[in-house]
């Protein structure tokens, strides 16, 4: 994972839509707000051209998790909620509460609780970087020189997006293999983070910190 801002604290027409929603759920229970929702998508939605093209400026067009280019980002993209929709219904349109995700990133996680204490939000943490490993044959790793509390923290993000999953592992790997090629490494070096070539970002930061600290 890397490190993403956000520029922009709210976003105006999802800020209308989550004034209008909150108004609709006022004094719902929990489930009831979530099953209003799901009967009313058509009218409040989350995923519309002003979130997608927040996303795709914050994100550089990637996944939030595994940092994977998405080559079609209009229709591949997908909303993550941090905290889910059915368990956090107030908080479907609440734009801190929402980051982009690929679509199996997206489906891994599921409807997975969020649990406050270990969840990292690349949004809100500046050295993210710091907590995962990358090895070369496209493995992830919670980085072992830090303290227990923060290894848990990088372990639990890695289960709850299956961060280590085989095609990951397999796509990784192969990206690892064409950065030990000097020239095409140079060349990637000059490219802005939006570059379909960087195929992974947290994977070339990571292999670019090692390398220039000479390993
Ligand atoms: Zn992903």
């Amino acid at each position: 994972m890397n490190h993403i801002t956000r520029t922009k604290k709210t976003l105006k027409d999802l800020d209308n839509t989550d004034k209008q929603f909150k108004e609709k759920i006022k004094g719902m229970a929990r489930t009831q707000a979530y099953e209003f929702f799901k009967r009313h998508k058509g009218t409040y939605q989350y995923n519309t051209t002003e979130t997608k093209d927040e996303f795709a400026k914050m994100n550089h067009k990637r996944c939030s998790f595994c940092t994977k280019y998405i080559s079609d980002f209009n229709t591949e993209m997908t909303i993550e909620h941090i905290e889910t929709k059915s368990s956090c219904p107030e908080k479907i349109f609440q734009w801190d509460n929402l980051l982009c995700a690929c679509r199996t990133c997206n489906t891994k996680r599921g409807r997975k609780k969020y649990k406050a204490d270990v969840y990292l939000d690349p949004s809100k943490i500046s050295d993210i970087e710091k907590y995962f490993c990358f090895h070369m044959d496209g493995t992830i790793s919670a980085n072992k020189a830090l303290s227990k509390e923060e290894i848990n923290k990088a372990k639990y993000m890695i289960k709850l997006y299956q961060l280590d999953r085989e095609d990951l592992n397999t796509e990784r790997r192969e990206f690892l293999n064409s950065l030990l090629d000097d020239e095409m490494f140079r060349i990637l070096v000059k490219r802005s983070k939006e570059s379909p070539d960087i195929h992974f970002l947290s994977v070339f930061t990571y292999y670019r910190r090692r390398t220039e600290n000479g390993k």
